[in-house]
């Protein structure tokens, strides 16, 4: 019995860990939108990540020959750094995830972390080593536990609920009846667009990634939950290498590098007074922005009259 049994047990263990793999390429490909592409090289080896270092260097891509997406894209993210990318709508910014990720694969100049080419090692491997905290998170039809322990599955109840301390969303999972136990998704608890960012921050955190990708709302929040939210990020991101894409400008300020990018190539970079000092593409948006901003607190001031 027991010889039959450990094959069982073993399959179930591969069963589990394929059927992970999957979720995860599925879950993946819904977060950024696209269809896995490109497979491992016969001799891919698995990624080894020492510092977390990222590199960028002379990338350029296509999703088509019709159009050139990006056009030389080289960027350095030293290890525990966080670089923001901005820049108008199409510019080119969410591929360039894409590209880290490994869905799709430059067809000039290469991506690095700890100076190994992401086209040469496994995609499992680079995809473990790379959280997302991505715009619209999917939520599985299961419980909050179950969603949040996703990030790893052998986190402990302990680890689970320092994660969604952390996050900001214990209170919430306080507040409902059930608590982790509780069911989200179709025939569950229905969450706001916050309450799901902040579970996927919870699964960030337990996953601990050397390299981490925000992907940020470009849905109007509130400005209470748009600063927890806020908070949260800048708590996950301490200490590692990140990488921002943003939407909005005010959430770049303290980043070390800032880089615009339009219509795929970096146009300006530098710190966020740098930039302001030169009075070019970032400042006007900066300006442009602030000015939206203040129209907006001025209409909700009229409407609170
Ligand atoms: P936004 O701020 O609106 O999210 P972005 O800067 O992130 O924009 P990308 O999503 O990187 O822009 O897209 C860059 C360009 O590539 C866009 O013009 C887009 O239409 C095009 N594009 C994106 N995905 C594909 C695809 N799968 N096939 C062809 N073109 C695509």
């Amino acid at each position: 019995m027991v010889q039959l049994y450990q094959p069982l047990n073993f399959m179930g263990l591969v069963y589990r860990e394929v059927k992970q793999a999957v979720i995860d390429i599925d879950m993946m490909s819904a977060i950024l939108g696209q269809t896995p592409e490109v497979s491992d090289r016969p001799d891919a080896l698995p990624l080894r990540v020492t510092e977390g270092h990222l590199r960028f260097e002379d990338v350029w891509f296509r999703y088509d020959e019709k159009r050139e997406i990006l056009k030389g894209v080289s960027f350095d993210v030293p290890p525990g750094k966080t670089v923001a990318v901005v820049g108008p709508s199409g510019a080119g910014k969410s591929t360039l995830s894409r590209l880290l990720f490994r869905f799709y694969e430059p067809y000039r100049g290469r991506i690095t972390v700890d100076g190994q080419d992401i086209a040469a090692v496994t995609q499992a491997s680079l995809r473990d080593a790379i959280g997302m905290v991505p715009q619209d998170t999917v939520l599985f039809n299961d419980t909050l536990g179950y969603n949040i322990r996703y990030g790893r599955w052998g986190a402990s109840e302990a680890e689970i609920a320092e994660a969604a301390r952390l996050a900001q969303i214990d209170g919430f999972v306080a507040g409902v009846p059930d608590g982790y136990a509780a069911q989200v998704g179709e025939r569950g608890l229905k969450l706001s667009g916050g309450e799901k960012q902040r579970v996927a921050i919870a699964r960030t955190i337990l996953k601990a990634p050397a390299i981490l990708v925000l992907d940020e709302a470009t849905s109007a929040l509130d400005t209470f939950t748009e600063r927890e939210i806020q908070d949260a990020l800048d708590r996950v991101s301490r200490g590692r290498t990140t990488v921002v894409i943003a939407h909005r400008l005010s959430t770049v300020v303290n980043a070390d590098e800032i880089l615009v990018l339009d219509k795929g190539v970096i146009v300006e970079r530098g710190t966020h007074d740098g930039l302001l000092g030169r009075r070019g593409i970032y400042s006007a948006m900066w300006n442009q922005q602030r000015e939206a901003e203040a129209a907006e607190d001025l209409l909700r001031g009229i409407a609170s009259v």
